[in-house]
């Protein structure tokens, strides 16, 4: 059984038998016309099913697949009775004993046992089947109240009775709930007071919103003269036909407030309006803004949020509820059918680009769709990707400049520490130097906050033996195990194998291992010791694991309750905290020696992005970069804050080894449990693709690189090898790859060795 989507009416092929519909799961569509040229064009290009693709872009609640029944297998009893298997084997074995469960159901129960279903399905000691399953995540609906307006006053309630209708006064309009939260057993005054005539009950879909804050409606500042060029020029592209705005804004210069100005008048002319963000934690504050000035008509769409709440907020949009969505990545595909503006904030951004199924990157189909529906589309940035400049160069993009903060507020000044005079320290001093710990004490001192970063989590990212000198490394990948001080084990980041804090050396027995290498636990304990009455808060994946934990730091910070936030990649991005006045950069240099041509271009975005976070607010900022490179020009550009300076050094070295904003590359990647195997059909495959690209005349300029063996060669005890297809256009790349897949249509569907297709790839490791 599987999920189908009717796209349109047409004849059975000659010659296929069609197989009978089960069940129509859904009364009405669950997306309008319009979203089927997207998804048609979304996978041709990336080389993926279309029924795949569009199980992709709906809210999981709609989709079948994700759910199946798992059996044991005669197999799986006598695995049982025999005690094989893990721990978490073991107990998901003993689970199904009683009978079939649901995937859903074990993982709730036998805590995360993805990698135990794998093997036992592996072995053969169960079975997965899919369940069919539909509409499971329908609209809660809520009890209202509001106040009918009564001639006279009403006389005598009680003092509960009125207390209720004292906040419908205030409130106009208030869910039940709500109410018996200052009323206790408002339910039963309020049927009282129904009988009365003086309230009215209705029900109303309940919309879970994410992060139930109370949001205070504001009303739009005055502009100033940047935004108003800026914002005339985009409003008055409206309607007039699909073109893309690059708005070019240094970091506090006001970039969202041009969104909302503009995102009014599409609203004013009676369109819709898609706003795309990186990333979950920044989601909250474009969304409490939005909501400040747009009120309820806005969704909210994201992978943070319940199956229920996406389905609720996808039907919004659907039903032409709403007319702003605001979303992560997913968010691109919400189903409106009349946008006339597509907004893509930090567009140089790489958590756009999903990796793992269908790969796309949402912020090019965010310009395909505004094409398709000719729209505006605006991407905005305060460190433009170098393919956004290239296309403003090349005059495909109109680029608009804000080269100036809100109120004249000076942009941080930048120092920058050469690291190498640290190097024979002992103790924190090597990666907080004198400079930093100064002025974090003035910082401090004067009652201001202090951002320390470091791309890079856990206490120490290099245990090393202290007897033999071999690193302590995972067993199924080929990397150094991370010590997490706060989990009391060495965790890999690839495939999540731990290991004890007491752990010994694999080679030597000896319980003796350094801690070395660095991680934003070992910064967190070194500002304790230096600083121990500061009030010191770390933010990364590890301290933000449940949901909300996120948005209570960022409260926290706001509140003044934090004077310390140390963290990853996460801090970097796009808030807005007038109390930060300092920015620790603790080590610049880590994500340049990435095995990746962009390299130099992440790291510069990066350490401009975490460099704009100081002295948003009244008092200016200041940042102290460290590294072992000070003369580095992404280090250099980022100090400068000069996207400029940075494209012009950057372009050159792109132009010259022919990597994209000058090609258009697509790669290949192959994994298997075998050394040799992984080798073989790597090697294989890249004759085919030779084989593919000789058969077109009009590959020409074509180049299979490769096959190679990946930067990490194994992960999660898989060999993985790359092959990588370049070329001039996007034309003859596809042309090869169709035939390639023409010729082996299940190739990436196999799981020995298993082949991923990746266009435009971002992530070479
Ligand atoms: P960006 O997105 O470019 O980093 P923001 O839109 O976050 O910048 O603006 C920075 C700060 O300036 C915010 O606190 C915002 O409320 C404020 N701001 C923006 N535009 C104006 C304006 N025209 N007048 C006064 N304050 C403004
Ligand atoms: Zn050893
Ligand atoms: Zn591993």
């Amino acid at each position: 059984r599987v999920t189908g989507y009717v796209l349109g009416l047409g004849s059975p092929p000659e010659g296929r038998e069609l197989k009978a519909v089960l069940r129509v799961l859904d009364a009405v569509p669950v997306f309008p016309p319009a979203m089927i040229p997207l998804f048609r064009w979304t996978a041709d290009y990336y080389h993926h099913p279309l029924g795949e693709v569009i199980e992709t872009a709906l809210p999981g609640g709609l989709t079948v697949a994700d759910a199946a029944s798992c059996r044991l297998t005669d197999a799986g009893r006598a695995a049982l009775v025999a005690g094989e298997g893990d721990d978490a084997e073991r107990r998901v074995l003993a689970l199904l004993e009683a009978g079939p469960r649901s995937e859903r159901a074990l993982r709730r129960a036998a805590g995360p046992a993805a990698k135990a279903l794998r093997a036992l399905e592996r072995r053969g000691c169960i079975e997965r089947q899919p369940l069919l399953r539909g509409g499971s995540a329908g609209p809660r609906r809520e009890r209202w109240a509001r106040a009918i307006a009564a001639a006279e006053p009403a006389q005598g309630l009680s003092a509960k009775k009125q207390t209720v209708m004292d906040e419908l006064a205030r409130a106009g309009e208030l869910p039940v709930r709500a109410l018996e939260r200052c009323v206790p057993r408002a339910g039963a005054h309020l049927r009282a007071l129904r009988e009365a005539g003086l309230v009215d009950l209705f029900e109303r879909h309940a919309y879970r919103d994410p992060f139930g804050e109370a949001i205070v409606p504001d009303a739009p500042p005055v502009l100033t003269a940047d935004q108003e060029r800026v914002a005339g020029e985009l409003t008055a592209a409206l309607g007039g036909g699909f073109r893309t705005f690059l708005l070019n804004g240094v970091t506090g210069s006001g970039k969202t407030e041009v969104y909302m100005r503009v995102a009014a008048r599409a609203l004013d002319e009676g369109r819709s309006v898609l706003v795309l963000v990186p990333e979950i934690a920044l989601i909250s504050q474009m969304e409490r803004r939005f909501r400040a000035r747009f009120g309820e008509c806005v969704a909210v769409l994201h992978s943070g949020l319940s199956e229920g709440e996406r389905f609720d907020q996808w039907g919004r949009v659907l039903r032409g509820e709403v007319r702003i969505a605001i979303g992560a990545r997913s968010a691109v595909f919400a189903p409106f059918e009349d946008l006339s503006l597509v907004i893509v904030d930090e567009e140089h951004d790489g958590s756009y680009k999903q990796e793992g199924g269908l790969h796309y990157n949402a912020r090019d189909l965010a310009l395909v769709r505004a094409r398709q529906l000719g729209a505006v589309a605006l991407l905005g940035s305060a460190t433009p990707s170098l393919q956004a400049l290239h296309a403003v160069r090349a005059g495909r993009y109109r680029e608009l400049v804000m080269p100036h903060r809100i109120e004249a507020r000076p942009l941080p000044e930048v120092s920058v520490v050469d690291l190498r005079a640290c190097r024979d320290l002992r103790g924190p001093g090597r990666f907080i130097s004198a400079e930093l710990n100064r002025a974090m004490a003035e910082t401090l001192e004067r009652g201001e906050q202090v951002l320390l970063f470091l791309n890079r989590r856990g206490y120490a990212s290099s245990p090393v033996c202290a007897a033999c000198g071999a690193a302590l490394r995972c067993r199924h990948c080929d990397i150094s195990l991370t010590l997490h001080q706060a989990l009391n084990a060495y965790v890999c980041h690839y495939c999540g194998e731990s290991r004890p804090a007491t752990a010994v050396c694999d080679r030597c027995g000896s319980a003796a291992i350094k801690k070395l290498g660095l991680g934003t636990e070992k910064v967190e304990a070194a500002v304790r010791a230096f600083f121990p009455a500061a009030r010191v808060v770390r933010m990364d994946r590890d301290t933000t694991r449940r949901k909300g934990d996120i948005l209570s730091i960022l409260k926290a910070l706001r509140a003044r309750e934090i004077d310390v936030l140390v963290g990853t990649q996460m801090v970097a991005k796009g808030h807005d905290f007038p109390d930060i006045t300092l920015v620790g950069i603790i080590c610049a240099d880590l994500s340049l020696s990435f095995p990746d041509f962009r390299a130099g271009e992440r790291t510069f975005q990066l350490l401009a992005q975490v460099a704009g976070r100081a002295g948003r607010g009244e008092r200016p900022g200041r940042v102290i970069l460290q590294t072992y490179t000070p003369g580095h020009f992404s280090i250099q550009a980022a100090r400068d804050q000069d996207v400029a300076a940075f494209y012009d050094q950057e372009i050159g070295f792109r132009r010259a080894l022919g990597y994209p904003p000058f090609a258009r590359l697509a790669q290949l990647r192959v994994a298997d449990r075998e050394r040799g195997q992984a080798r073989a059909a790597a090697a294989d495959l890249a004759e085919r693709c030779r084989a593919a690209a000789a058969a077109d005349a009009s590959s020409h300029g074509l180049e299979v690189l490769g096959p190679v063996e990946a930067a990490l060669a194994r992960v999660a005890g898989m060999y993985r090898w790359q092959i990588l297809l370049k070329s001039r256009g996007s034309g003859p790349l596809h042309r090869v790859l169709e035939r390639l897949l023409a010729d082996r249509p299940q190739l990436l569907a196999g799981t020995a060795p298993r082949v991923v297709l990746d266009v435009d790839p971002l992530v070479f490791t």
